[in-house]
């Protein structure tokens, strides 16, 4: 493992600082470096990541104990984060929901902890046997599902307590038989010069019992590969980078252990003519060059669906922007929807015939000033700059 840097110095706090002194530290290096600011910053995504590493374990009493005493070898150290996503996030630890809720006054979305967790694996044993595994889900969103919500059928292939054993990995009709190889201890003993040391059978994974005669289904893992169909709600308003979790549709625990969770990671696909940002839409729309000069009435469509007329009054100029309200994208969080912005550009005619030219050579030459402020304008001040 590289040389990892202290926790409390990536945070810049004191060994003994407060938990809301530690929290207000985070989020204030956290909306610094957030991927969202900075986009495509390799150094910001490393910082991001090592400062959100370093609030999960100080934020968490019994794992800022663990690293008090032990440094990073206190806390499972191999460098758990940013690893595949594959072993799930890290059980327990900081509450991700919490710290999400935390941030959404910031960023609006659930982005914030998008790619960032992962690795870790949790194979803590627990009372009641191993946890399953959570598992990741990526989706692709058109702009209008995402805007407006939508459900979706997904399938996913996960561990599942096998059916034939009920998960304990035994044929049916044996039991379990005490451990060989620990003599049903669950642990073994070696000595190494003074020192007796103690580890977990491999054989029983510190069980003391082992299944007689494996499961043929399972071959006594006690799960078998299965594959699923889920229907995920999309709400309304999501983006690229959020998250939603489904409790309990990762794999399934192992004896008795509960089931993961399933995150379904989100990411919108551009649209052909639509922009988003945030909650409004944004939209180009060429107009002819009359309904610019003398104003008229141009169609414009919806990301819902069919169209609207546009106003666009008299002396209309290229880049202006109309604000259509409530025509944008449905918020995640509260009920106002957002605005469509219509950006239009003038539409300068071009292959002429020479009857044509020869009206617009005239018609140039009977405007006056009044009719061009901008261009009188430039004129003017171009003379001021060469006296
Ligand atoms: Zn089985
Ligand atoms: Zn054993």
């Amino acid at each position: 493992m590289a040389n990892k840097r202290d926790y409390y110095d990536i945070l810049g706090v004191s060994r003994n600082a407060s938990q809301d002194e530690l929290k207000k530290a985070y989020r204030k290096m956290a909306i610094q470096y957030h991927p969202d600011k900075n986009q495509g910053n390799k150094g910001a995504e490393d910082k991001f990541k090592e400062i959100s590493e370093a609030y999960e374990v100080l934020s968490d009493d019994k794992k800022k104990a663990a690293y008090d005493q032990f440094g990073h070898a206190g806390v499972g150290g191999t460098g758990g984060f940013g690893g595949g996503f594959g072993g799930g996030f890290g059980g327990g630890g900081v509450d991700l929901e919490e710290a999400l809720r935390t941030f959404m006054g910031e960023f609006g979305t659930g982005s914030i902890f998008g790619d960032l967790f992962g690795g870790g694996g949790r194979n803590r044993r627990t009372s009641s046997g191993y946890p399953g595994s959570d598992l990741r889900y990526d989706i692709q969103l058109s702009l209008k599902e995402a805007a407006f919500g939508v459900k979706k059928e997904i399938e996913i292939t996960k561990l599942s307590t096998c059916p034939q054993c009920k998960g304990t990995g035994a044929k049916s009709g044996t039991g379990r038989t005490t451990c060989i190889d620990c003599s049903g201890r669950g642990n073994i003993r070696t000595t190494q010069g003074f020192f007796s040391i103690s580890r977990t059978c491999p054989k029983c994974n510190g069980e003391g019992t082992v299944v007689k005669t494996p499961c043929s289904n399972c071959r006594g893992q006690g799960r078998v590969n299965k594959s699923k169909r889920i229907t995920v709600t999309i709400p309304a308003g999501i983006d690229t980078g959020s998250r939603i979790k489904l409790a309990n549709e990762g794999e399934d625990g192992l004896q008795g252990g509960l089931p993961g969770d399933l995150y379904i990671f989100v990411r919108v696909i551009d649209h052909e003519f639509f922009q988003r940002s945030e909650d409004d839409l944004y939209l180009e729309a060429d107009i002819p060059f009359d309904v610019a000069v003398l104003g008229g009435k141009i169609d414009i469509p919806l990301l819902d669906g069919g169209n609207i007329k546009l106003k666009i009054p008299e002396g209309t100029q290229s880049g202006k922007i109309f604000r259509v309200r409530g025509k944008g994208v449905q918020p995640l969080r509260g009920y106002r929807r957002g605005d469509l912005l219509v950006r239009v550009k003038v539409e300068i005619p071009v292959n002429l015939s020479s009857s044509l030219k020869r009206q617009i050579r005239d018609l140039g030459e009977s405007l006056s000033e009044k009719n061009l402020p901008l261009t009188t304008a430039s004129k003017k001040k171009i003379k001021k700059l060469s006296e």
